[in-house]
């Protein structure tokens, strides 16, 4: 959609800021494979497979989103919760924006922190929830870093960022009412963050999220019968960066 593009391309990529900027990291710990809830059910040793490699590409991508959450921040378009960096100062700021992501009480920057949900079928972190001052309403960003090659070949975001972006827009228009107009996923290239891609969803998807709440309890119901849990990837190639059961799936073939 032509205005949601041209919203990424000032906010974003074409917006400066003197800032220096500051980075933090944070997981994601979305599961909407089938054989990921399964795994995660059962808490089968995801930590034992977290190797160098995968530890470093989750790095990146959290300081990636922390650039962009920031930039965001300085423009006054991000929504959520805060707390002044000043330590001495150190005031907390619910469900709001903030102008230039500063502290009202004593102009430092503050920091912000992602929306996090504790759902029975969605337990994750929001990106990013941003104004839109020309369509006067919110959009739920799913951001992931894509080298590339991969932003220019792929046609379709993968499902599970659709629907952690919609998991997220239904849950925060149901329970914050706020006024959601649409999810996007962002994929940003790496080195550089051009090119991008990016795919716009009007609504809040809840016809999405009710699907993947039903997924959850169906997994739990083949589990509870001893029935075959089938995955979204096909080979080692489609394993995400970001799951960490490519070796349960797929064994030595996974590197
Ligand atoms: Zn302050």
């Amino acid at each position: 959609m032509d205005t949601v593009d041209s919203f990424i391309t000032s906010s974003l990529m074409e917006y400066e800021s003197e800032d220096a900027g500051r980075h933090f990291s944070f997981g994601s710990s979305f599961n909407p494979c089938p054989r990921q809830v399964m795994y995660g059910s059962v808490g089968n040793g995801a930590k034992a497979k977290l190797t160098f490699y995968k530890r470093y590409r989750k790095s990146i991508i959290g300081v990636i989103r922390k650039v962009v959450q920031r930039t965001w921040a300085r423009q006054g378009l991000l929504w959520g919760d805060w707390r002044c960096a000043d330590l001495k100062c150190g005031v907390t700021y619910q469900n709001s924006r903030l102008e230039g992501g500063i502290c009202i009480r004593c102009g430092s920057p503050a920091q912000y922190s992602e929306k996090i949900f504790d759902d029975p079928g969605f337990r994750g972190r929001c990106d990013a929830i941003v104004f839109h001052p020309g369509m006067d309403g919110y959009l739920i960003f799913k951001l992931k870093s894509r080298n590339t090659n991969v932003i220019l070949r792929v046609e379709e975001p993968y499902p599970s960022d659709v629907c952690h972006a919609s998991a997220c827009a239904t849950l925060l228009a149901r329970e914050k009412w706020l006024r959601v107009i649409g999810r996007v996923v962002l994929w940003v290239g790496t080195p550089k963050p051009v090119p991008y891609k990016h795919w716009y969803y009007p609504g809040i998807g809840d016809e999405v999220y009710e699907d993947f709440l039903q997924r959850v309890q169906e997994v739990s119901g083949k589990m509870a019968r001893g029935e075959e849990i089938k995955g979204f990837c096909y080979t080692a190639e489609d394993v995400p960066y970001n799951c960490p059961y490519g070796k349960n799936c797929f064994g030595e073939d996974f590197v």
